[in-house]
């Protein structure tokens, strides 16, 4: 098997292209995808500074990495949810990258303990305030990243979410009918109100595969294993359907969401109403200052749920 482009002997196939690259044209694709992502959605420009939510996982280490080769300038966080065994192993994956590429580079890596900051990890937060793990994570990092994007004035929050994210998180709005979630679903989601930062998605047009492809190409050490958890989430069952359909049929993934896409660009006047009737419901939580539609935030009801439980 050769190189689509150059003719050399090729190490990466890529059905949905119907092309197989070696290793500097398989690089050069993944880089041309991103800068695609970041001009066609107009992400981002050169000199705006740039935070990547980084886990340790390929994704978002291909992002910070790629981001870096391209010449922005990218700064990441990283959130440890005080998830025993796991936690620990992720934070190394993102200090030894940060020491050993992205540090010297200029860039720099800020940390978040969820165990040091909100007194618990995310399993005993969640189970105080009885809610799902997941959602008790969701809620803590969406504010933590945009507190930090605000705090240190990054114009922009980019996270690696990838092209079977995407379309598996489209196939589950679309099963169950969830309009509004389909309305705010995008690789680009503009700061709404002064104190939301803008979040970014520069890694739509790639799968998993390329991204796991890319990292073990440029010797980028990530944590292979899944959140413990994921385990169970129906997000997985979509990926899998997914991927079924797109050997039976490559380029359904992409053809899928890029489809979305298309349509939702049509709407565009919608969606600047939406964006203006958020603006109007927002205002500053009464307890820490972020914006909010009610008149405490959720991360301030969430941790305050949490003390009162542990004081009962
Ligand atoms: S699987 Fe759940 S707990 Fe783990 S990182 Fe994702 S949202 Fe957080
Ligand atoms: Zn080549
Ligand atoms: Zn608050």
């Amino acid at each position: 098997m050769n190189c689509t482009r150059c003719k050399l002997k090729a190490v990466m196939k890529l059905p949905r292209h119907n092309a197989a690259f070696c290793k500097a044209c398989f690089n050069d694709f993944t880089h041309d995808q991103v800068g695609r992502a970041i001009r066609s959605e107009s992400m981002f420009a050169k000199g705006d500074r740039i935070l990547v939510a980084v886990s340790g996982g390929k994704d978002s280490l291909a992002l910070w990495h790629i981001l870096l080769t391209l010449g922005y300038p990218a700064d990441a966080l990283y959130v440890n949810l005080g998830i025993p065994g796991y936690s620990e192993r992720s934070q190394e994956k993102v200090s030894r990258y940060a020491e050993s590429v992205a540090v010297p580079l200029g860039a720099t890596l800020h940390f978040h303990t969820v165990e040091k900051e909100e007194g618990a990890g995310i399993r005993e937060l969640a189970q105080l305030v009885h809610r799902p793990t997941c959602s008790t994570c969701g809620t803590i990092k969406r504010y933590q990243f945009n507190r930090a994007a605000i705090e240190h004035e990054y114009d922009v929050m980019a996270t690696g979410h990838n092209l079977d994210d995407e379309a598996a998180r489209l196939l589950g709005n679309v099963l169950h009918w969830q309009t509004e979630y389909l309305d705010k679903q995008g690789p680009s989601l503009p700061a709404s109100v002064d104190g939301f930062a803008k979040k970014v998605k520069p890694l739509y047009r790639l799968t998993e595969r390329e991204l796991a492809a890319y990292c073990v190409l440029n010797k980028i050490d990530y944590i292979v294993d899944e959140c413990p958890m994921a385990q169970g989430a129906r997000t997985l069952l979509y990926k899998d359907v997914l991927n079924r359909l797109e050997t039976e049929s490559p380029g359904t993934k992409q053809y899928f969401y890029w489809g979305f896409l298309d349509k939702q660009r049509k709407k565009e006047p919608g969606h600047a109403a939406m964006a203006e009737k958020d603006q109007t419901m927002l205002h500053p939580c009464s307890t820490c200052g972020q914006p909010t539609t009610a008149d405490v935030c959720s991360y301030c009801k969430l941790i305050a749920r949490a003390k009162n439980e542990v004081s009962r």
